[in-house]
């Protein structure tokens, strides 16, 4: 296989990163922050800064909000869908080209493994472009036979929900940032985008391909700051219609409560603590290495990660042995270094935060069966943590109820007990967002899919990946809403009923 980058590439982009701090995009143009304030970028692989960006805040929420005002009552607002569509199709194309440099700037700054960045992040953006692209033109209401008395001409208009600010997390900051604006363009929204403090560089270049593709100024706004100014001043925001939000369960929470001020809409994906549940009978050549990769993929620092491993006890040790091997021999390494397929954490705050969770885990009498430190020494100044699987966890510890986002498995057993006993175990939490189950039996399968309360449920590694076809969502705490498909588009709408009595 081709290397994903050229080391020129990487030299130009970290002396260009080096030279200027990157800023805001806002109508269209690339400006510094009102207050001139600009923040850290650091390096999660070398704890090191290696690029400023501007910190925006409520006098720059407020100059985008009214650019995206603008742009939804001007220029934007007139385009047809085809147009929309097209304009979308062309980012897909652009996004696609500067693949490499995105991919570099996405791993750098989240740490997460080039080939993850490149094919996870920028593919799947451009992807998320496309498949939105397809619903520009197919967005539509229906005519309804209303039964009062009298004859009457009744139907629906499915009309774009507004101006929308898009708040998304650092795990997977490209696609996520393309995820949110793709279904808001096709509907016909205009947007304020709020990227996260930790990871704000791969939505900076998508400002300037956004500019290229040849977008109305104002259509997609970039504020680039931290959530509890520049988010907060978003969600609080009059002029705004909707928030549509990725994150911490905590922070959907004090969205919802700022959010109250318009009654503006609001979408939340939020945080999970997803089962993984292995019958007996079982692909184990299968179920084994995607348990693995389902919780050590991107450090764990994934909303849909498999947390709690639950598995048939006749099949307990030798599962557990299994991805336990596979944690020891992952190679972990800076995202950047060819081989890497597993990155440091994104910052210390998550270090500290999944360290804490592995002592306490342990201080309740779970015992590290692989990994549990910190990783040191030559290569690995920045935040990087061993996989690690916890045994002898049980309902009620810290470390099986709270997500950790980090790569830290719980692994517990389960006997022979019926399926509502299995489904009642894996949905003892606060959380819904995903569920896996691994069984040859099918009847099985389907029946503890209907019990899991859960958003996305994979059975036999189906679905492993994000399909924007696919709707994404949680039950209980794991958000309101769903994003993807038909839905998600439907989601950036506003429903109009119109009566015509003939
Ligand atoms: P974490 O705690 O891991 O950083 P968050 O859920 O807090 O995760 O962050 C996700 C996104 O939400 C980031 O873009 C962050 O800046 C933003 N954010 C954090 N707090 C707020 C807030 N009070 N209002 C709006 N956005 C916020």
């Amino acid at each position: 296989m081709n290397a994903p980058f050229s080391p020129s590439t990487l030299d130009r982009l970290r002396s260009d990163l080096a030279a200027s701090p990157r800023m805001l995009f806002i109508d269209g143009k690339f400006v510094a922050a009102a207050s001139g304030e600009t923040f850290e970028v650091i390096d999660p692989a070398t704890g090191q800064v290696f690029a400023h960006a501007a910190g925006g805040d409520k006098a720059d929420v407020d100059l985008a909000v009214a650019a995206a005002r603008r742009a939804l009552d001007g220029a934007w607002g007139k385009h047809t869908p085809s147009q929309r569509a097209r304009l979308m199709l062309k980012l897909a194309d652009l996004i696609e080209a500067a693949g490499e440099e995105l991919a570099l700037l996405e791993s750098l700054d989240n740490g997460m493994p080039i080939m993850m960045a490149r094919f996870g992040g920028v593919m799947g953006a451009a992807e998320q472009l496309r498949y939105n692209a397809g619903w520009a033109t197919k967005i539509t209401g229906e005519t309804i036979d209303p039964s009062w008395p009298g004859e009457y001409h009744a139907f629906t208009l499915r009309e774009p929900v507004g101006v929308v600010g898009s708040i998304v997390p650092w795990n997977f900051p490209f696609v996520m940032a393309v995820a949110k604006i793709a279904p808001a363009l096709a509907a016909g929204c205009t947007v304020v985008l709020k990227p996260a403090e930790q990871t704000p560089l791969s939505a900076v270049k998508l400002g300037e391909l956004i500019a290229a593709a040849g977008f109305p100024d104002g259509t997609v706004n970039i504020v680039t700051g931290f959530g509890k100014t520049a988010g907060a001043a978003l969600v609080d925001h009059p002029g705004v219609d909707k928030i549509s939000f990725t994150g911490s369960t905590t922070t959907g929470r004090s969205i919802l409560h700022a959010a109250t001020g318009n009654l503006k809409r609001v979408t939340l994906e939020l945080g999970g603590k997803s089962p993984v549940v292995i019958f007996a009978d079982a692909d184990l050549e299968k179920a084994i290495p995607s348990a693995a990769m389902g919780i050590f993929g991107n450090a764990g620092q994934v909303c849909a990660a498999g947390s709690r491993l639950f598995v048939h006890e006749s099949i307990f040790d030798q599962v557990v042995e299994g991805v336990s091997r596979r944690a020891a021999s992952l190679k972990v390494g800076a995202g950047i270094t060819p081989g890497t397929e597993m990155g440091p954490l994104v910052s210390q705050v998550q270090l500290d935060r999944v360290l804490g969770y592995i002592a306490s885990g342990a201080s309740e009498g779970a015992t590290v069966g692989v990994g549990g430190a910190r990783i040191e020494g030559e290569g690995y100044g920045g935040y990087f943590v061993q996989p690690t699987v916890l045994t002898g966890t049980a309902a009620g510890m810290k470390v099986v109820e709270e997500e950790i986002f980090g790569p830290v498995l719980c692994a517990m057993k389960f006997g022979d007990g019926d399926i509502d006993t299995i489904a009642a175990s894996a949905n003892q939490s606060d959380y819904g967002l995903a569920a896996s189950l691994w069984t040859r039996d099918m009847s099985s399968g389907l029946k503890l899919a209907k019990r899991l309360k859960a958003g996305t449920i994979r059975i036999n590694g189906g679905g492993a990946g994000v399909d924007p076809a696919m709707p994404l969502g949680g039950f209980k705490q794991s958000g309101w809403g769903r994003e993807n498909g038909r839905m998600g588009v439907e989601a950036y709408t506003e429903v109009k009923s119109v009566t015509i009595a003939l």
